[in-house]
């Protein structure tokens, strides 16, 4: 006999409900852990999983499995092709296991939420058991609810919610260990799990060798990394995260989407650690950088909680459906400049540079170039959106579903239709020395002074020109006014 557990998006030991659970009944009854994770380049395909993303995963993988098995516990990997085809997969695996008991966390996009269910019917129809638990959130979807008894749609009232109920149910912040060792035996009755190796990168999400290697040194892999890079952040810049967080040009946020999206941190830790720096031990209280850090990452369980409530956001329809008859463009060319940031504004095209390169952005410029696809060239926000998540190491579905949908005045709690940036104050306030844009699109480097946000209009054409910079695709005024006429007629006011 055997418990299994089936590591999805969750890829640690420590603070791992789901893993805790599975470890306990193992404990409990006696019998072996077994871990599991199946890769599906099927799956990686329907989510539009980033090739990095995944080589993030697969690395972590590595690590994991060599953590696991510190404990005698052997972490099992298996390609299946035809994603349909994983949940019978996995029951046979328990058969031929002779495993009564399956645990995992809740995913809670709808393929998944539905793919869950089937099995929790599969199991049962097959004499098995299987127990999914609540994990990605510090506050479980459902949880909180309006006095109407609704979920909320606001992110404000919603945060203040939060924040009360985790003060009122601390234990939601404590963490879950470890699992337990296996029995000794556990080695050599499950030997041939234990040599499983882990498969290559699907050839779907292969990186260039180049590649692969540029994304190992800047993404180190796994959950100690997770963990050093939190701890490192709060002892050094969140204190002044506050002031300091919206400056693309200082590394001046903590960077730990990529581990909360690959699960090899929990959001539950990320907030326990900042708390416990906070002399007032509250969230929205005390020091002003850890309570803006937390009210930051809370985004994350709001997005989630979201995506529950109004899961159709998950079939590329706009939160309010009546957005649905927005007009968008589709000109190719304008996209195409945007993807390779060549649009002549260059605060855009420093962040787009950034995303392809680093598959990172930072956030305030992910608002910057989604205003600027949505607004200033009105192309269907769903093109960006699909852009992220092809190219971000943090792709995470209702977080970057959200920021679109705030960004393009089209999601829940949105910026006003009106409110439409200007790419050249955004500039001047965030990036004001250049050097975000000096980094990024090298042909500006020798640009002084504040002709570096708009060149072509600064009396800095012939330089920028010269270094084969383009000049802008839009005038920003006239693409302002024309999102102004478009889209009130067709965006319902509140
Ligand atoms: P920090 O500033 O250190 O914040 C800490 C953590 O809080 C982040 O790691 C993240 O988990 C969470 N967080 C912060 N801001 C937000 C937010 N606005 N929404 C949700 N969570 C947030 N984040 C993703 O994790 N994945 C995405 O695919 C994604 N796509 C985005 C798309 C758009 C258009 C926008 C505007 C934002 C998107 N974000 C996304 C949110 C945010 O930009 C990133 O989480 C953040 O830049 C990651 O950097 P960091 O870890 O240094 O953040």
């Amino acid at each position: 006999d055997a418990v299994v557990f089936w590591y999805k998006m969750d890829l640690r030991t420590t603070d791992n409900r789901g893993l805790w659970e599975a470890s306990e009944k193992a404990r409990e009854t006696g019998v072996p852990l077994i871990c599991l994770y199946i890769v599906s380049p099927q799956d990686f395909e329907a989510h539009l999983t980033a090739s990095v993303r995944v080589d993030f995963m697969m690395r972590t993988l590595r690590i994991l499995k060599q953590d696991l098995a510190a404990l005698d516990i052997p972490l099992y990997v298996e390609t299946v092709e035809k994603r349909k085809e994983i949940p019978s997969r996995i029951i046979d695996l328990m058969e031929e296991w002779g495993a009564s008991h399956l645990f995992a966390n809740m995913e809670y996009e709808v393929d998944e939420l539905r793919r869950e269910a089937k099995m929790v019917k599969m199991c049962a129809d097959r004499g098995l058991a299987m127990e999914v638990f609540h994990d990605t959130c510090v506050v479980s979807p459902g949880a909180l609810t309006t006095g109407s008894g609704k979920q909320y749609a606001v992110y404000t009232p919603w945060y203040r919610s939060w924040v009360a109920h985790v003060h009122a149910n601390p234990e939601l912040l404590a963490t879950f260990d470890p699992p337990s060792k296996n029995s000794p035996d556990a080695r050599d009755k499950l030997a041939s799990l234990f040599d499983c190796d882990i498969p290559d990168v699907p050839e779907n999400k292969r990186l260039s060798e180049e590649d692969a290697k540029r994304f190992r040194a800047l993404w180190p892999a796994g959950e100690h990394e997770a963990v050093d890079r939190l701890e490192k952040f709060c002892k050094e810049k969140v204190g002044q995260y506050a002031q300091r967080r919206n400056f693309p040009a200082q590394a001046a946020t903590s960077s730990i989407s990529v581990h909360l999206a690959a699960g090899t941190l929990s959001a539950r830790t990320a907030i326990r650690t900042a708390r416990d720096r906070n002399k007032m031990k509250k969230l929205d209280a005390g020091d002003e950088g850890i309570k803006t850090w937390i009210s930051e990452v809370a985004w994350r369980d709001f997005y989630k909680h979201v995506l529950v409530n109004w899961p159709y956001i998950c079939m590329n329809k706009p939160f309010k459906p009546e957005y649905s008859n927005i007009e968008w463009s589709y000109n190719s060319s304008h996209f195409k400049a945007w993807c390779e940031g060549r649009t002549g504004f260059p605060i855009v095209d420093a962040a787009m540079r950034q995303i392809t390169n680093m598959a990172y952005m930072h956030n305030r410029c992910r608002m910057i170039v989604a205003s600027f696809l949505a607004k200033d060239l009105l192309i269907d926000w769903r093109m960006g959106e699909r852009f992220f998540m092809e190219h971000l190491i943090d792709g995470d579905f209702a977080s970057n579903n959200g920021g679109w949908g705030f960004s393009a005045s089209v999601g829940v709690d949105p910026q006003p239709y009106f409110r439409i940036f200007n790419p050249l104050l955004q500039s001047e306030k965030f990036d004001p020395e250049g050097d975000y844009i000096r980094k990024w699109v090298p042909e500006l480097k020798d640009i002084k002074g504040k002709a570096i946000h708009d060149p072509y209009g600064r009396g800095a054409a012939a330089q920028a020109k010269k270094a084969g910079y383009p000049e802008p695709i839009v005038d920003h005024k006239d693409s302002r006014n024309r999102a102004l006429t478009v889209l009130p007629y067709q965006v319902p006011p509140g």
